[in-house]
Protein backbone atom coordinates (compact mmCIF):
# COMPACT_ATOMS: atom_id res chain seq x y z
CA UNK A 1 0.00 0.00 0.00
CA UNK A 2 1.31 3.83 -0.86
CA UNK A 3 0.20 7.32 0.48
CA UNK A 4 1.22 10.17 -0.20
CA UNK A 5 2.76 13.49 1.75
CA UNK A 6 4.47 16.68 1.99
CA UNK A 7 7.57 15.34 3.83
CA UNK A 8 8.19 11.68 5.12
CA UNK A 9 10.12 12.16 8.02
CA UNK A 10 12.49 9.24 9.87
CA UNK A 11 13.33 9.00 13.21
CA UNK A 12 11.15 10.66 16.05
CA UNK A 13 13.91 12.33 18.25
CA UNK A 14 15.09 16.39 18.62
CA UNK A 15 15.70 16.31 14.87
CA UNK A 16 12.67 14.57 13.19
CA UNK A 17 9.79 16.48 15.37
CA UNK A 18 11.19 19.44 14.92
CA UNK A 19 10.91 19.19 11.38
CA UNK A 20 7.67 17.65 11.52
CA UNK A 21 6.79 20.79 13.22
CA UNK A 22 7.97 23.61 11.27
CA UNK A 23 6.60 21.41 8.21
CA UNK A 24 3.13 21.04 9.56
CA UNK A 25 3.17 24.38 8.89
CA UNK A 26 2.96 24.32 5.23
CA UNK A 27 1.40 20.42 4.74
CA UNK A 28 0.85 16.66 5.77
CA UNK A 29 3.65 15.36 7.59
CA UNK A 30 4.19 11.55 8.18
CA UNK A 31 6.88 10.79 10.57
CA UNK A 32 8.32 6.95 10.91
CA UNK A 33 9.90 5.85 13.95
CA UNK A 34 10.97 1.69 14.34
CA UNK A 35 10.52 1.68 18.38
CA UNK A 36 8.16 3.94 20.31
CA UNK A 37 8.22 7.69 19.43
CA UNK A 38 10.65 8.46 22.86
CA UNK A 39 13.37 5.70 22.17
CA UNK A 40 15.79 8.06 20.71
CA UNK A 41 19.27 9.52 21.68
CA UNK A 42 17.89 12.87 22.35
CA UNK A 43 15.43 10.90 25.57
CA UNK A 44 18.87 10.69 26.97
CA UNK A 45 20.60 14.04 27.00
CA UNK A 46 21.39 15.16 30.40
CA UNK A 47 23.76 18.35 30.08
CA UNK A 48 21.53 20.60 27.81
CA UNK A 49 21.61 22.96 25.02
CA UNK A 50 24.25 25.43 24.03
CA UNK A 51 23.01 29.35 23.39
CA UNK A 52 24.83 32.65 24.24
CA UNK A 53 21.96 33.55 26.70
CA UNK A 54 24.13 35.02 28.95
CA UNK A 55 24.71 38.97 30.10
CA UNK A 56 28.42 38.39 29.25
CA UNK A 57 28.09 36.26 26.70
CA UNK A 58 27.90 36.37 22.85
CA UNK A 59 26.97 34.62 19.58
CA UNK A 60 30.77 35.72 18.59
CA UNK A 61 31.94 33.97 21.88
CA UNK A 62 30.17 30.67 21.24
CA UNK A 63 31.25 30.77 17.59
CA UNK A 64 34.59 31.07 18.31
CA UNK A 65 34.53 28.12 21.08
CA UNK A 66 32.94 26.04 18.35
CA UNK A 67 35.52 26.79 16.08
CA UNK A 68 38.63 26.00 18.33
CA UNK A 69 36.87 22.27 19.26
CA UNK A 70 36.25 21.87 15.62
CA UNK A 71 40.35 22.14 15.37
CA UNK A 72 40.05 23.98 11.97
CA UNK A 73 37.75 21.53 10.28
CA UNK A 74 34.49 23.44 11.05
CA UNK A 75 32.15 24.85 7.78
CA UNK A 76 32.40 28.52 9.32
CA UNK A 77 29.18 29.22 8.04
CA UNK A 78 27.34 26.39 9.37
CA UNK A 79 28.78 27.14 12.70
CA UNK A 80 27.76 31.36 12.28
CA UNK A 81 24.37 29.41 11.10
CA UNK A 82 24.22 27.47 14.47
CA UNK A 83 25.10 29.63 17.19
CA UNK A 84 23.02 32.87 15.46
CA UNK A 85 19.92 31.07 15.52
CA UNK A 86 20.61 29.24 19.09
CA UNK A 87 18.74 32.10 21.16
CA UNK A 88 15.57 31.63 19.07
CA UNK A 89 15.77 27.85 19.13
CA UNK A 90 15.44 28.15 22.81
CA UNK A 91 12.56 30.62 23.11
CA UNK A 92 11.04 27.78 20.18
CA UNK A 93 11.11 25.20 22.74
CA UNK A 94 9.86 27.10 25.67
CA UNK A 95 6.89 28.49 23.54
CA UNK A 96 6.11 24.52 22.89
CA UNK A 97 5.87 23.97 26.86
CA UNK A 98 9.82 22.58 27.58
CA UNK A 99 10.95 23.78 31.08
CA UNK A 100 14.40 24.46 31.51
CA UNK A 101 15.83 25.36 35.07
CA UNK A 102 15.54 29.56 35.85
CA UNK A 103 12.57 29.40 33.31
CA UNK A 104 12.58 33.29 31.36
CA UNK A 105 15.35 33.76 28.76
CA UNK A 106 17.22 36.18 31.00
CA UNK A 107 17.09 34.47 34.39
CA UNK A 108 18.14 30.45 33.16
CA UNK A 109 20.24 28.80 34.97
CA UNK A 110 23.27 28.22 33.01
CA UNK A 111 25.83 25.68 32.89
CA UNK A 112 29.42 25.18 32.02
CA UNK A 113 30.99 22.62 30.20
CA UNK A 114 34.15 21.72 29.00
CA UNK A 115 35.80 24.12 25.64
CA UNK A 116 32.93 26.85 26.33
CA UNK A 117 34.20 30.02 27.52
CA UNK A 118 31.26 30.85 29.19
CA UNK A 119 28.32 29.78 31.09
CA UNK A 120 25.55 28.83 28.52
CA UNK A 121 24.45 25.51 28.63
CA UNK A 122 20.34 25.70 28.98
CA UNK A 123 19.18 22.87 30.89
CA UNK A 124 16.37 21.01 32.79
CA UNK A 125 18.54 19.35 36.34
CA UNK A 126 20.40 16.51 34.22
CA UNK A 127 17.18 15.09 32.32
CA UNK A 128 17.61 17.80 30.04
CA UNK A 129 16.75 15.39 27.17
CA UNK A 130 13.90 13.71 28.34
CA UNK A 131 12.47 16.94 28.97
CA UNK A 132 12.95 18.45 25.41
CA UNK A 133 11.44 15.13 23.96
CA UNK A 134 8.24 15.29 26.64
CA UNK A 135 7.30 18.73 24.96
CA UNK A 136 8.32 18.18 21.20
CA UNK A 137 6.19 14.40 21.29
CA UNK A 138 3.36 16.01 22.90
CA UNK A 139 3.42 19.08 20.21
CA UNK A 140 3.47 17.08 17.41
CA UNK A 141 0.84 14.62 19.11
CA UNK A 142 -1.14 17.36 19.04
CA UNK A 143 -0.50 18.62 15.15
CA UNK A 144 -3.36 17.62 13.20
CA UNK A 145 -1.00 17.62 10.29
CA UNK A 146 1.27 14.92 11.69
CA UNK A 147 0.91 11.38 12.05
CA UNK A 148 3.42 9.46 13.45
CA UNK A 149 3.98 5.47 13.35
CA UNK A 150 5.63 3.80 15.71
CA UNK A 151 7.65 0.22 15.53
CA UNK A 152 7.88 1.32 11.62
CA UNK A 153 11.43 0.05 10.54
CA UNK A 154 12.16 2.08 7.18
CA UNK A 155 14.25 -0.14 5.34
CA UNK A 156 14.55 1.11 1.81
CA UNK A 157 14.55 5.21 0.28
CA UNK A 158 12.27 5.07 -2.33
CA UNK A 159 13.88 6.49 -5.49
CA UNK A 160 12.57 8.02 -9.03
CA UNK A 161 15.44 7.82 -11.54
CA UNK A 162 17.81 10.13 -9.32
CA UNK A 163 15.72 11.57 -7.01
CA UNK A 164 14.19 10.63 -3.82
CA UNK A 165 10.70 10.33 -3.87
CA UNK A 166 9.89 8.59 0.23
CA UNK A 167 10.87 5.56 2.43
CA UNK A 168 9.51 1.94 2.14
CA UNK A 169 8.90 0.71 5.91
CA UNK A 170 7.95 -2.81 7.48
CA UNK A 171 5.13 -1.51 10.34
CA UNK A 172 4.53 -3.86 13.41
CA UNK A 173 1.15 -5.77 12.47
CA UNK A 174 0.62 -3.82 9.14
CA UNK A 175 3.94 -4.79 7.41
CA UNK A 176 5.25 -3.55 4.38
CA UNK A 177 4.32 0.41 3.40
CA UNK A 178 5.49 2.83 1.01
CA UNK A 179 5.45 6.39 1.79
CA UNK A 180 6.17 8.92 -0.91
CA UNK A 181 7.00 12.43 -0.35
CA UNK A 182 8.19 15.72 -1.78
CA UNK A 183 10.43 15.99 0.86
CA UNK A 184 12.49 12.94 2.79
CA UNK A 185 14.18 13.62 5.85
CA UNK A 186 16.82 10.97 7.48
CA UNK A 187 17.12 11.71 11.18
CA UNK A 188 17.89 8.53 12.14
CA UNK A 189 20.43 9.78 15.31
CA UNK A 190 23.62 7.67 15.79
CA UNK A 191 25.82 4.57 15.11
CA UNK A 192 26.70 3.64 18.70
CA UNK A 193 25.81 0.10 18.51
CA UNK A 194 28.51 0.17 15.72
CA UNK A 195 31.06 -0.69 19.40
CA UNK A 196 31.02 -2.69 22.26
CA UNK A 197 30.50 0.18 24.74
CA UNK A 198 28.21 3.11 23.93
CA UNK A 199 26.55 5.63 26.10
CA UNK A 200 23.51 5.44 23.14
CA UNK A 201 20.52 3.46 23.59
CA UNK A 202 19.30 0.73 21.41
CA UNK A 203 18.13 2.11 18.70
CA UNK A 204 21.47 4.06 17.53
CA UNK A 205 22.06 1.51 14.84
CA UNK A 206 23.37 3.89 11.88
CA UNK A 207 20.17 2.85 9.73
CA UNK A 208 20.50 6.06 8.21
CA UNK A 209 24.25 5.87 7.17
CA UNK A 210 23.08 2.27 5.26
CA UNK A 211 19.97 3.94 3.78
CA UNK A 212 21.79 7.27 2.57
CA UNK A 213 24.75 5.07 1.23
CA UNK A 214 22.65 2.59 -0.25
CA UNK A 215 21.18 5.54 -2.40
CA UNK A 216 24.93 7.02 -3.26
CA UNK A 217 24.51 9.67 -0.94
CA UNK A 218 27.52 11.36 0.12
CA UNK A 219 28.92 10.72 3.79
CA UNK A 220 31.97 12.39 5.67
CA UNK A 221 33.51 13.08 8.53
CA UNK A 222 32.76 8.92 9.90
CA UNK A 223 36.33 8.87 11.57
CA UNK A 224 35.52 11.94 14.09
CA UNK A 225 33.58 9.39 16.43
CA UNK A 226 33.48 11.23 20.32
CA UNK A 227 34.45 8.51 23.51
CA UNK A 228 32.87 10.17 26.62
CA UNK A 229 35.50 9.55 29.01
CA UNK A 230 33.09 8.80 32.03
CA UNK A 231 30.67 6.41 31.03
CA UNK A 232 29.39 3.74 34.10
CA UNK A 233 31.19 0.21 34.08
CA UNK A 234 28.92 -1.91 36.03
CA UNK A 235 26.98 -5.47 34.54
CA UNK A 236 23.65 -4.25 35.03
CA UNK A 237 23.88 -0.79 33.78
CA UNK A 238 26.73 -0.40 31.26
CA UNK A 239 27.10 2.41 28.97
CA UNK A 240 25.00 5.11 31.87
CA UNK A 241 26.62 7.93 30.95
CA UNK A 242 28.21 10.54 34.06
CA UNK A 243 27.86 14.08 33.10
CA UNK A 244 30.70 15.74 32.19
CA UNK A 245 28.95 18.28 34.85
CA UNK A 246 29.99 16.36 37.76
CA UNK A 247 33.81 17.00 36.38
CA UNK A 248 32.68 20.47 35.85
CA UNK A 249 31.15 20.48 39.70
CA UNK A 250 34.73 19.13 40.99
CA UNK A 251 34.54 15.80 40.78
CA UNK A 252 38.00 14.10 39.95
CA UNK A 253 39.68 11.14 38.36
CA UNK A 254 41.42 8.28 40.22
CA UNK A 255 43.20 5.30 39.60
CA UNK A 256 42.49 1.93 41.79
CA UNK A 257 44.94 3.07 43.83
CA UNK A 258 43.33 6.33 44.56
CA UNK A 259 45.77 8.49 43.50
CA UNK A 260 44.73 11.21 40.72
CA UNK A 261 46.30 10.81 37.48
CA UNK A 262 45.28 13.88 34.93
CA UNK A 263 48.47 15.88 36.19
CA UNK A 264 50.48 13.35 34.43
CA UNK A 265 48.14 13.66 31.18
CA UNK A 266 47.02 17.40 30.78
CA UNK A 267 47.83 20.94 32.87
CA UNK A 268 43.66 21.42 32.59
CA UNK A 269 43.44 17.77 35.00
CA UNK A 270 39.94 16.78 34.65
CA UNK A 271 38.54 19.94 32.86
CA UNK A 272 40.82 19.05 29.75
CA UNK A 273 38.62 18.44 26.33
CA UNK A 274 36.40 15.03 26.20
CA UNK A 275 39.32 13.47 23.71
CA UNK A 276 42.19 14.11 25.84
CA UNK A 277 40.72 12.89 28.97
CA UNK A 278 39.22 9.50 27.28
CA UNK A 279 43.36 9.10 25.92
CA UNK A 280 44.24 10.04 29.47
CA UNK A 281 42.09 7.27 30.93
CA UNK A 282 42.87 4.94 28.58
CA UNK A 283 46.52 4.93 28.93
CA UNK A 284 46.20 4.64 32.53
CA UNK A 285 44.39 2.03 32.37
CA UNK A 286 46.58 0.10 29.74
CA UNK A 287 49.34 1.32 32.63
CA UNK A 288 47.86 -0.63 35.92
CA UNK A 289 46.75 -3.18 33.15
CA UNK A 290 43.01 -2.61 34.40
CA UNK A 291 39.55 -1.92 33.33
CA UNK A 292 37.99 1.24 34.91
CA UNK A 293 39.01 3.98 36.83
CA UNK A 294 36.89 5.90 39.24
CA UNK A 295 35.22 9.35 39.05
CA UNK A 296 34.86 10.96 42.70
CA UNK A 297 32.24 13.21 43.74
CA UNK A 298 31.98 11.82 47.60
CA UNK A 299 33.47 15.51 48.58
CA UNK A 300 30.53 17.47 47.10
CA UNK A 301 27.69 18.33 49.17
CA UNK A 302 25.34 15.50 49.20
CA UNK A 303 22.31 18.20 49.54
CA UNK A 304 24.46 20.09 45.58
CA UNK A 305 24.60 16.10 44.32
CA UNK A 306 21.34 15.36 44.35
CA UNK A 307 19.90 18.93 43.36
CA UNK A 308 22.07 18.89 40.92
CA UNK A 309 22.47 15.56 39.37
CA UNK A 310 19.45 13.97 40.71
CA UNK A 311 19.12 11.12 38.27
CA UNK A 312 22.45 10.05 38.34
CA UNK A 313 22.06 10.01 42.34
CA UNK A 314 18.72 7.86 41.56
CA UNK A 315 20.07 5.27 38.93
CA UNK A 316 23.73 4.84 40.69
CA UNK A 317 21.50 4.12 44.39
CA UNK A 318 19.24 1.51 42.47
CA UNK A 319 22.28 -0.68 41.27
CA UNK A 320 23.87 -0.39 44.75
CA UNK A 321 26.23 2.42 44.56
CA UNK A 322 26.11 6.06 47.06
CA UNK A 323 28.09 8.65 45.52
CA UNK A 324 27.89 10.94 48.14
CA UNK A 325 29.90 7.94 49.97
CA UNK A 326 31.80 6.14 47.42
CA UNK A 327 33.57 6.48 44.11
CA UNK A 328 32.16 5.48 40.60
CA UNK A 329 33.84 3.14 38.38
CA UNK A 330 34.36 4.49 34.50
CA UNK A 331 35.99 4.46 31.34
CA UNK A 332 35.62 5.51 27.97
CA UNK A 333 32.53 4.73 25.56
CA UNK A 334 31.75 5.92 22.23
CA UNK A 335 29.31 8.63 22.57
CA UNK A 336 28.53 10.80 19.44
CA UNK A 337 29.23 10.89 15.80
CA UNK A 338 29.94 13.90 14.51
CA UNK A 339 30.09 12.84 10.82
CA UNK A 340 27.37 11.58 8.64
CA UNK A 341 25.64 12.17 5.74
CA UNK A 342 26.27 15.52 3.69
CA UNK A 343 24.45 18.25 3.87
CA UNK A 344 24.32 22.17 3.13
CA UNK A 345 23.06 24.50 5.09
CA UNK A 346 19.07 23.46 4.68
CA UNK A 347 19.72 19.90 5.81
CA UNK A 348 19.92 19.24 1.47
CA UNK A 349 21.79 16.27 0.35
CA UNK A 350 23.51 15.61 -2.70
CA UNK A 351 20.64 13.24 -3.71
CA UNK A 352 17.33 15.65 -4.91
CA UNK A 353 14.50 15.62 -2.72
CA UNK A 354 16.60 14.05 0.18
CA UNK A 355 17.45 15.69 3.52
CA UNK A 356 19.47 14.52 6.67
CA UNK A 357 19.59 16.40 10.00
CA UNK A 358 20.48 15.92 13.27
CA UNK A 359 23.26 13.46 14.30
CA UNK A 360 23.37 11.15 11.01
CA UNK A 361 24.18 14.17 9.47
CA UNK A 362 27.30 15.99 8.61
CA UNK A 363 26.70 20.04 8.12
CA UNK A 364 29.69 20.80 9.26
CA UNK A 365 29.38 22.43 12.29
CA UNK A 366 31.25 19.78 14.51
CA UNK A 367 34.35 19.78 11.92
CA UNK A 368 36.69 17.45 13.98
CA UNK A 369 35.10 17.61 17.12
CA UNK A 370 32.20 18.72 18.59
CA UNK A 371 32.16 21.22 21.72
CA UNK A 372 29.76 19.69 24.09
CA UNK A 373 25.81 20.38 24.20
CA UNK A 374 26.42 21.71 20.18
CA UNK A 375 24.27 18.46 18.97
CA UNK A 376 20.80 19.31 20.39
CA UNK A 377 20.96 22.72 18.75
CA UNK A 378 22.11 21.56 15.67
CA UNK A 379 19.09 19.52 15.01
CA UNK A 380 17.31 22.26 15.64
CA UNK A 381 18.79 24.54 13.92
CA UNK A 382 18.98 22.62 9.95
CA UNK A 383 15.64 20.99 10.83
CA UNK A 384 14.20 24.24 10.40
CA UNK A 385 16.19 25.04 8.01
CA UNK A 386 15.01 21.65 6.31
CA UNK A 387 11.67 22.34 6.57
CA UNK A 388 11.85 25.70 5.10
CA UNK A 389 13.77 24.23 2.40
CA UNK A 390 11.74 21.44 1.08
CA UNK A 391 8.59 23.60 0.81
CA UNK A 392 9.89 23.93 -3.32
CA UNK A 393 10.37 20.35 -3.84
CA UNK A 394 7.99 19.14 -6.54
CA UNK A 395 5.40 16.39 -5.95
CA UNK A 396 6.93 13.10 -5.66
CA UNK A 397 6.54 10.80 -8.72
CA UNK A 398 6.07 6.85 -8.49
CA UNK A 399 9.06 5.45 -7.11
CA UNK A 400 11.30 2.50 -8.88
CA UNK A 401 11.27 -0.88 -7.13
CA UNK A 402 14.01 -0.69 -5.04
CA UNK A 403 16.79 -3.15 -4.63
CA UNK A 404 15.90 -5.39 -1.46
CA UNK A 405 18.16 -4.60 1.86
CA UNK A 406 19.81 -8.08 2.50
CA UNK A 407 17.63 -9.93 5.21
CA UNK A 408 19.34 -12.51 7.29
CA UNK A 409 18.58 -15.19 9.64
CA UNK A 410 18.84 -13.36 13.49
CA UNK A 411 21.05 -16.12 14.18
CA UNK A 412 23.49 -14.87 11.71
CA UNK A 413 22.72 -11.38 12.43
CA UNK A 414 23.79 -11.61 16.50
CA UNK A 415 27.40 -13.20 15.49
CA UNK A 416 27.93 -10.59 12.73
CA UNK A 417 26.83 -7.69 15.35
CA UNK A 418 28.98 -9.13 17.98
CA UNK A 419 32.08 -9.84 15.15
CA UNK A 420 31.90 -6.08 14.34
CA UNK A 421 31.72 -4.73 17.93
CA UNK A 422 34.81 -6.46 18.52
CA UNK A 423 36.25 -4.91 15.38
CA UNK A 424 35.59 -2.31 15.71
CA UNK A 425 36.06 -1.22 19.61
CA UNK A 426 39.83 -2.63 18.85
CA UNK A 427 40.56 -1.59 15.45
CA UNK A 428 38.54 2.50 15.50
CA UNK A 429 38.66 3.26 18.75
CA UNK A 430 39.76 5.55 20.64
CA UNK A 431 43.38 5.06 19.62
CA UNK A 432 44.12 3.83 16.07
CA UNK A 433 46.86 2.26 14.17
CA UNK A 434 47.32 2.21 10.57
CA UNK A 435 47.90 -2.09 11.57
CA UNK A 436 44.53 -2.01 13.52
CA UNK A 437 42.73 -0.19 10.79
CA UNK A 438 44.04 -2.19 8.24
CA UNK A 439 42.76 -5.19 10.44
CA UNK A 440 39.45 -3.67 10.76
CA UNK A 441 38.83 -3.03 6.92
CA UNK A 442 39.56 -6.54 6.10
CA UNK A 443 36.95 -7.61 8.39
CA UNK A 444 34.54 -5.30 7.95
CA UNK A 445 34.69 -6.35 4.24
CA UNK A 446 34.68 -10.53 5.21
CA UNK A 447 31.58 -9.55 7.18
CA UNK A 448 29.85 -7.75 3.92
CA UNK A 449 31.10 -10.41 1.57
CA UNK A 450 29.04 -13.25 4.29
CA UNK A 451 25.98 -11.11 4.82
CA UNK A 452 25.99 -11.00 0.50
CA UNK A 453 26.29 -14.68 0.73
CA UNK A 454 24.13 -16.12 3.51
CA UNK A 455 20.68 -17.65 3.27
CA UNK A 456 17.78 -15.21 2.73
CA UNK A 457 15.54 -14.40 5.73
CA UNK A 458 11.98 -13.12 6.39
CA UNK A 459 11.84 -9.46 7.66
CA UNK A 460 14.10 -8.60 10.49
CA UNK A 461 14.46 -4.87 11.77
CA UNK A 462 17.15 -6.67 14.31
CA UNK A 463 18.91 -8.44 10.98
CA UNK A 464 18.51 -5.23 8.67
CA UNK A 465 20.11 -3.05 11.86
CA UNK A 466 23.40 -5.21 11.35
CA UNK A 467 23.44 -4.68 7.90
CA UNK A 468 23.40 -0.87 8.39
CA UNK A 469 25.96 -1.22 11.20
CA UNK A 470 28.58 -2.58 8.11
CA UNK A 471 27.76 0.48 6.29
CA UNK A 472 28.58 2.55 8.79
CA UNK A 473 31.94 0.95 10.00
CA UNK A 474 33.29 0.43 6.35
CA UNK A 475 33.00 4.42 6.32
CA UNK A 476 34.55 4.96 9.85
CA UNK A 477 37.32 2.62 9.02
CA UNK A 478 38.03 3.90 5.26
CA UNK A 479 37.87 7.74 6.51
CA UNK A 480 40.46 6.66 9.42
CA UNK A 481 42.60 5.16 7.32
CA UNK A 482 42.73 7.99 4.43
CA UNK A 483 43.09 10.78 7.35
CA UNK A 484 46.80 10.99 7.72
CA UNK A 485 47.62 13.78 10.41
CA UNK A 486 46.21 13.38 14.04
CA UNK A 487 43.28 15.77 14.32
CA UNK A 488 40.39 16.46 17.26
CA UNK A 489 38.99 12.71 17.60
CA UNK A 490 41.10 11.26 14.99
CA UNK A 491 44.38 9.75 16.84
CA UNK A 492 46.46 6.91 15.06
CA UNK A 493 49.89 6.01 17.02
CA UNK A 494 51.58 5.76 13.85
CA UNK A 495 51.26 9.21 12.75
CA UNK A 496 52.58 11.00 15.78
CA UNK A 497 56.55 11.13 16.62
CA UNK A 498 56.22 9.55 20.07
C1 LIG B 1 23.63 9.76 27.13
C2 LIG B 1 23.66 10.91 26.16
C3 LIG B 1 23.79 12.21 26.63
C4 LIG B 1 23.81 13.29 25.73
N1 LIG B 1 23.87 14.57 26.23
C5 LIG B 1 23.78 15.61 25.35
C6 LIG B 1 23.71 16.95 25.83
O1 LIG B 1 23.69 17.20 27.03
N2 LIG B 1 23.62 17.94 24.92
C7 LIG B 1 23.61 17.72 23.57
O2 LIG B 1 23.53 18.67 22.78
N3 LIG B 1 23.68 16.45 23.09
C8 LIG B 1 23.73 15.40 23.95
N4 LIG B 1 23.79 14.13 23.46
C9 LIG B 1 23.71 13.92 22.02
C10 LIG B 1 22.28 14.17 21.55
O3 LIG B 1 21.38 13.59 22.47
C11 LIG B 1 22.02 13.55 20.19
O4 LIG B 1 23.03 13.88 19.29
C12 LIG B 1 20.71 14.07 19.62
O5 LIG B 1 19.67 13.84 20.54
C13 LIG B 1 20.40 13.39 18.31
O6 LIG B 1 19.09 13.70 17.94
P1 LIG B 1 18.51 13.05 16.61
O7 LIG B 1 17.11 13.52 16.49
O8 LIG B 1 19.44 13.29 15.51
O9 LIG B 1 18.56 11.47 16.90
P2 LIG B 1 17.82 10.59 18.00
O10 LIG B 1 17.33 11.43 19.10
O11 LIG B 1 18.71 9.47 18.33
O12 LIG B 1 16.56 10.02 17.20
C14 LIG B 1 16.74 9.08 16.16
C15 LIG B 1 15.39 8.47 15.84
O13 LIG B 1 15.45 7.69 14.64
C16 LIG B 1 14.75 6.47 14.84
N5 LIG B 1 15.26 5.49 13.86
C17 LIG B 1 16.53 5.04 13.73
N6 LIG B 1 16.60 4.17 12.69
C18 LIG B 1 15.36 4.07 12.16
C19 LIG B 1 14.78 3.32 11.10
N7 LIG B 1 15.49 2.45 10.34
N8 LIG B 1 13.45 3.46 10.84
C20 LIG B 1 12.69 4.29 11.59
N9 LIG B 1 13.18 5.01 12.62
C21 LIG B 1 14.50 4.91 12.90
C22 LIG B 1 15.05 6.13 16.30
O14 LIG B 1 14.17 5.17 16.79
C23 LIG B 1 14.87 7.53 16.92
O15 LIG B 1 13.52 7.82 17.11
C24 LIG B 1 23.75 13.05 24.34
C25 LIG B 1 23.63 11.74 23.87
C26 LIG B 1 23.57 10.68 24.77
C27 LIG B 1 23.43 9.29 24.24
Amino acid sequence: MTTQWDSVVIGSGLAGLTYALRASEYGKVCVLTKAQIADSNTSWAQGGIAAAVGESDSWELHEKDTLIAGAGLCDPDAVRQLVMNAPDAILWLQSIGTQFDGHDLDQLTLGREGGHSRHRIVHFADRTGWEIERAVTEAVRNSPNITVFEEAFVSSLLMSGDRCVGARANIAELGERDFLGSATLVATGGCGMVYTHTTNPRVATADGIGLADRVGAEIEGMEFMQFHPTVLVHPQMRGFLITEACRGAGGTLRNHRGKRFMNFYDDRLELAPRDIVSRSIEREMERLDTWCVYLDIAHLAPELIKEEFPTIWERLRSIGIEIEKEWIPVAPAQHYSCGGIKTDLNGQTNIPGLYASGEVACTGVHGANRLASNSLLEAMVFSKQAAEAAQSEPAPSPADEPSPTPSLRESDAIRIRHSLQHCMTHGAGVFRSDKGLMKAQEQIVSLEREVATLPEAPFSAYAQEAVNMLAAARHVVASAIERKDNVGLHYNVDSVAE
